[in-house]
């Protein structure tokens, strides 16, 4: 339901004569193959269809997929942290990501946005978060990108779940080498102590959060994320992801 909302939106603005022509002088290249795309979004349905995705949610901790209909792990109970990613971070879907991230275009956000809701929207809403945070970037490193991509992710999942969205309560204090290049046990210890929550905050106790990221790979980061934010009050129940993956 809401990825048509998200086609339907596109498409008006294609339809019109200076879409048309603009199209004519930069023809439109799908963001996973690189080919031309007459379609209405900007992955084609080859693409689309080749994304492997993910059908149920699954539980970080013990890896258990989850197919009940309230998002609980079994195993883990309250301890759960459930991870909502749309596919496995391999292409197209990887391409995509990657242009997102290094070339500043910006409409996979929407697009990833809604077919996660698509396919979790009724699981994450009975999750009852109070809010999304995204993991931030380093200021420093926000500044040369022009943008956070988790934060835009996140603003448009926000926007389609009816869910606050917060990028001030959780910052990242100091700048550590870039997670992909490391290996698992050199990705805890690069990430340890990482992040730090806005002091002051009134009523934290319980309030649930949802961390919302681009990737998750090793899951050191979030989970950083989440003891941080565990430690200031904060009830971290989960992630959404547009990809999770090694
Ligand atoms: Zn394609
Ligand atoms: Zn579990």
């Amino acid at each position: 339901m809401f990825f048509f909302e998200v086609v339907s939106i596109q498409a008006v603005n294609k339809n019109s004569w200076t879409g048309a022509f603009l199209d004519f002088l930069f023809p439109p290249l799908c963001l996973g193959c690189g080919e031309y795309n007459s379609g209405k979004i900007d992955i084609c349905d080859d693409c689309l269809e080749a994304i492997d995705r993910y059908e149920n949610p699954f539980c970080l901790n013990c890896r258990a997929e989850i197919t009940s209909e309230n998002a609980a792990c079994t195993i883990c109970g309250e301890g759960a942290f459930l991870m909502f990613a749309w596919g496995n971070y391999i292409d197209p879907l990887k391409q995509v990501i990657i242009q997102y991230k290094f070339k500043e275009i910006t409409s996979p956000s929407r697009i990833i946005a809604g077919a996660v809701c698509e396919q979790f929207g009724l699981l994450i809403k009975s999750l009852e978060a109070d809010m999304l945070i995204p993991i931030p970037l380093h200021p420093s490193r926000e500044y040369y990108r022009g943008y956070n991509q988790a934060t835009l992710f996140a603003e448009r999942l926000g926007e389609f779940l009816d869910i606050e969205v917060d990028d001030t309560i959780l910052y990242r204090t100091e700048k550590r080498r870039p997670q992909a290049r490391l290996n698992e046990y050199r990705r805890m210890r690069n990430i340890r102590g990482v992040f730090s929550v806005e002091t002051g905050l009134d009523n934290t106790n319980g309030r649930k959060v949802l961390l919302v990221d681009d990737v998750v790979t090793s899951g050191a980061t979030v989970y950083e994320a989440r003891r941080t934010l565990q430690k200031a009050g904060f009830s971290v129940t989960g992630v959404i992801a547009m990809a999770h993956g090694l």
